[in-house]
Parts: C-alpha cells; structure tokens; sequence
C-alpha cells in the first residue's frame, strides 16, 4: 500500500491524517486515506485445512521484456520440495535491453556460455509436466506473463509442450485480485508481499521472487478459508473468471480516460 501523499479524513475513523502518516488504497477517482491504526490488513490465518498444507511448487522467470509473445527467459527459478531448488542462467540468443538488465541485474556478458533457451527450457518444461502428473499446484505470480512466454519459447524452438490443460496453478496476483477487487490499488509482488508480511529481499531475482510467491499464496489460503478450502482443481476456474473481471475492470476505466485497453482474454494462457 501507498503512504499518502496528503492530508486527508481516515475513511474507517475520520481522524485527520497528515501527508505521510498514513496509506492510501484504491484506484483513480476511488481514492481513500487511512490512519496507520485503520489501515487494511488481511485477516488472521484460520484454523481450516486447504491446500496451503500441501505440496506446492513455484517457478518464475526473469527475462528480455514486457511482452510474453516476444521477449525471452534469461534466468529461471524452480523451486519444489524443500531441498529441491534449480536456478540457472539461459542465453536467449538475441540482445538484453539494458532496460531489462537494469531491472534485474543479469547482463549479456553473465550469459555468454550459459546454455541455450532448447536445452535449459528442456528442464523447465520437464519438471512442469512432472508437476502435472503429481497434481502439485504450481504458484506463479502473474502466471500470465511467465507461462505464456514459456509457451512462445517452446514454439519457438520446438520443444515439446507441457500438457497445459492439466496444470493446476496458482496465481496470488490473480487470488488477490478475487479477494481484494483491486480496492488496495496496485498490487505488484513487492506490494502483496508487504501487505501478507512475506519477506522480499532483492526482488527480482528469480529465486527470491519464486520463495516469496509460494509464501504469498500459502499465506492468503490461511487468512481467507474460502480460497484455501477450494480444491486446486475448482481454483482454476474461479481463477479464470478472476482474471476476466480483473481486465474487465480495468478496461472500462480505461475507455473511460482514454488509456490504452489491457489485453482482456486468456488465463493462465494468453490467447
Ligand atoms: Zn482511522
């Protein structure tokens, strides 16, 4: 959550909050200003069992660019069972905007060597299809952009695909917005994670961003017990339609000032 800019009335309390001393929530036009005592946190992890006691699986990615049909992996993070964590280091093949290496620090010349997007992307997607035939729920934050990218990537290079229809994923980005509605404004990994008490230090390391995620997911199964309760199997669904609204939302906004549109369909696919 944002710390407000400038004074305003705690929406819960009324109480004035000077610029600085509080949080802001919410999205243009629905701004609301909080006390620090009144500000929203999740509730309480419940007593209920779900699938956060389970099993789970995290991957991420950190890559060229923005655009999952486009851009390439130049690093990836798998994490299992405890003991079971697998990083390395991709050359994409093609240049590494600087835009992209400022965000995470991996440059042209700490890939030169690694093994190509075939052979590397041969064990991601090995291990996915693994996870699919143990029914182990895979977390990815914003599942969209990663397994997207992963599925132009074996496109790209002919490599056999994952049984995607199979996939039992997990997205907290998605999650959150189910929960929340977007009422908390933006909700980057760095910004759930802050608000769930999940530790990110360095994010966008691949590795760092993968733990924090599957700590992420677990925490909002044990403070919200619909979400928790729900199989793997039934999530997805609630997930897809998550994503719809969540798109759904921003887009009339969006026509409504004139921004550009999101790109509304497919989850945890882009189509
Ligand atoms: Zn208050």
């Amino acid at each position: 959550m944002r710390t407000n800019s400038f004074d305003g009335l705690c929406d819960a309390c009324s109480a004035h909050v000077a610029a600085g001393s509080g949080s802001l929530t919410g999205k243009p036009g629905r701004w609301r200003t909080w006390c620090l005592a009144c500000s929203p946190r999740p509730p309480a992890r419940g007593a209920h069992d779900g699938w956060h006691r389970l099993p789970l699986a995290s991957l991420d990615f950190e890559t060229t660019g923005v655009d999952p049909h486009a851009d390439r992996v130049v690093s990836y993070a798998l994490l299992d069972e405890p003991g079971f964590e697998i990083t390395g280091l991709i050359d994409p093949g093609v240049p590494i905007p600087t835009a992209a290496s400022d965000v995470h620090g991996i440059t042209e010349t700490m890939v030169a060597g690694a093994p190509g997007p075939a052979e590397a992307l041969t064990v991601v997607i090995d291990w996915v299809q693994a996870l699919i035939e143990r029914r182990v729920g895979l977390v990815v934050f914003n599942a969209c952009y990663d397994l997207t990218m992963l599925r132009a990537e074996a496109q790209r290079h002919g490599l056999a695909e994952p049984d995607w229809e199979r996939l039992l994923v997990v997205d907290p980005y998605v999650l959150d917005w189910g929960i929340e509605r977007g009422g908390l404004g933006q909700r980057r990994l760095v910004d759930v994670a802050a608000y769930y008490g999940v530790r990110l230090d360095g994010a966008h390391d691949a590795t760092v961003d993968a733990r924090a995620a599957r700590e992420v997911a677990v925490e909002l199964a044990a403070r919200h017990a619909t979400v928790g309760t729900t199989s793997l199997e039934d999530l997805m669904g609630h997930q897809r339609t998550w994503y719809a609204d969540r798109a759904e939302d921003w887009n009339s906004y969006a026509r409504r000032v004139g921004r550009d549109l999101d790109d509304p369909t497919g989850w945890p696919l882009a189509s």
